[in-house]
């Protein structure tokens, strides 16, 4: 049984939840400590006793530990991987990318520590010097998703450590596995007790904790828009700060004079690697009419040969999806679109392995409009609707027509398209000649509309929501 960590030391939850492997579920890696409210309440309290230590804490030490953490994760990226893999269901070498991810981003934030700057202004008046310095927020109450059990986790406990902030952590219910690993190697980092703690249980329990009380300075939150809005309301019903990342529905534009070998490219692996399940996956691919039979045709050759199966297995391509609730969201979509009117042009249905799993063939819809919900809707899943377009115009007006603003792509071999692009796709994120999900670990990651609220996660840009800003004047 693996247990929660509070106030460093290792304890027992309440109850325990065995965590169990979605390409075979009849093997479960292990079972997991869940908290009640009264260890939240624990935990939090030991986060608040060690916040005015750790904040004026040496930043050479800070460094060093998040250093140690991100040479420990690389070292150790095939294991962790192989773990996420199994827990989460991506497939091996797309699980030890992702762990070699997470080791970059504490080794980046290593350095941030170093680099944390102030200002020194005159002031309008006599006799006066003003500096700006930013400060810890204090306690960061992080709550992830499923689908990035590692690098999200890692992405914000990197730089809450760094910029001087305690750590609550609460994972996913689903995946563990991935943040106790890497709590376990942060727990030998040399931290003062209490500066880190993981807090595995209910959303509606730990999460809720978190959320009610004011100890808890400011949260991280990403997850679907349902419990993002509540996330919100409850934080900034007490004035907490707060960060939210939600869902997607992001389009990808395959204009007529595009690279069709760039275009396959950027659509199989947007929509489908990962299963589908990312929140920058491309979900909506807008096509200009004339390139648009070769590149449906040439899209379903490429889904035809990939391989769809267990996640640890060599040479798969598109491993499970995350368990039986998703698979069932994931069928209901597909229903909707083929009752909606759309062309199921390829998958959708059940794929039977060696081992009982949530294996789906990745689904295709072509003739689809941008009204129908399959093209509104965040699904999460390996399914993507193809919608045509009469022009480039037409088709940025599609894909800017979404709630959602994460990120947006397009494949174009012409400069002026793809310039006028990136100044007018309404997102966070844009793309060109690139799929619209995979991102680097250095610069900002965030969206517009409905898919973001608050200052960017990762890059020096995480210090806006980890550190405040203190003004102090001084006579002289
Ligand atoms: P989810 O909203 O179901 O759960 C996210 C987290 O919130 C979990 O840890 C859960 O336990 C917790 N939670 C649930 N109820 C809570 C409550 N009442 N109070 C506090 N916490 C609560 O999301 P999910 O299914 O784990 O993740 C999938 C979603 O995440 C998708 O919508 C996806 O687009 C989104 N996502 C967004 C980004 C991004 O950066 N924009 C990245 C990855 C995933």
């Amino acid at each position: 049984m693996k247990q929660n960590y509070i106030n460093g030391a290792w304890v027992d939850g309440a109850t325990s939840s065995a965590n169990i492997n979605p390409s075979n579920t009849a093997d479960i890696i292990d079972h997991y400590a869940q908290a009640d409210a009264q260890q939240a309440w624990l935990a939090i309290a030991a986060a608040a006793a060690a916040a005015p230590g750790w904040a004026l804490s040496n930043i050479q030490l800070r460094a060093d530990a998040l250093d140690k953490i991100g040479t420990e994760i690389i070292a150790r990226k095939e294991e962790l991987g192989t773990l996420l893999s199994r827990e989460e269901g991506k497939t091996r070498p797309e699980g030890i990318g992702e762990a070699a991810r997470a080791g970059a981003i504490f080794k980046f934030f290593a350095q941030e520590c170093l680099r944390l700057r102030g200002d020194k202004l005159p002031s309008v008046r006599p006799n006066l010097d003003i500096e700006i310095t930013r400060e810890p927020v204090g306690v960061v109450g992080i709550i992830a998703p499923w689908n990035f059990p590692i690098a999200i986790p890692a992405w914000k406990i990197a730089p809450a450590l760094a910029y001087g902030n305690c750590v609550l952590i609460k994972p996913a219910e689903l995946v563990p596995g991935s943040a106790w690993a890497l709590a376990e190697i942060i727990s030998r980092a040399g931290l003062p007790n209490g500066v880190f703690n993981l807090v595995m249980g209910r959303g509606s329990v730990v999460g809720q904790a978190f959320l009610n009380d004011r100890r808890v300075n400011a949260i991280s939150f990403t997850g679907s828009v349902s419990t993002g809005a509540k996330v919100a309301q409850a934080a900034i019903g007490r004035m907490a700060k707060v960060q939210i990342e939600m869902g997607g529905k992001n389009p990808l534009i395959v204009l007529n004079d595009a690279d069709l070998a760039t275009a396959v490219n950027c659509a199989v692996q947007g929509s489908f690697f990962s299963t589908g399940q990312r929140c920058t996956a491309s979900s909506r691919i807008i096509v200009e009419k004339n390139i648009y039979p070769a590149f449906v045709a040439a899209v379903k050759e490429k889904l035809a040969a990939l391989t769809i199966g267990d996640a640890l297995a060599a040479g798969v391509d598109i491993g499970p999806v995350v368990d039986q609730s998703q698979l069932d969201q994931d069928m209901e979509y597909i229903r909707i679109g083929r009752d909606e009117g759309a062309t199921l042009a390829f998958g959708g249905e059940r794929v039977a392995c060696a081992t009982p799993g949530f294996f789906l063939r990745p689904a295709l819809f072509t003739d689809c409009s941008n009204d129908m919900r399959i093209s509104r809707e965040e699904i999460f899943g390996p399914v993507a609707s193809v919608i045509p377009a009469d022009s480039y115009e037409h088709a940025l007006m599609l894909a800017n027509d979404s709630e959602f603003g994460l990120s947006s792509g397009i494949v174009t071999t012409s400069l002026k398209h793809a310039t006028h692009f990136k100044r007018h796709a309404q997102a966070g994120m844009v793309m060109v000649n690139v799929p619209t999900a995979g991102v680097d670990y250095h610069v900002p990651f965030g969206g517009s509309k409905g898919s973001s609220y608050g200052s960017r996660e990762q890059g020096a840009y995480a210090a806006e929501f980890f550190t405040t800003v203190k003004t102090a004047y001084c006579g002289v």
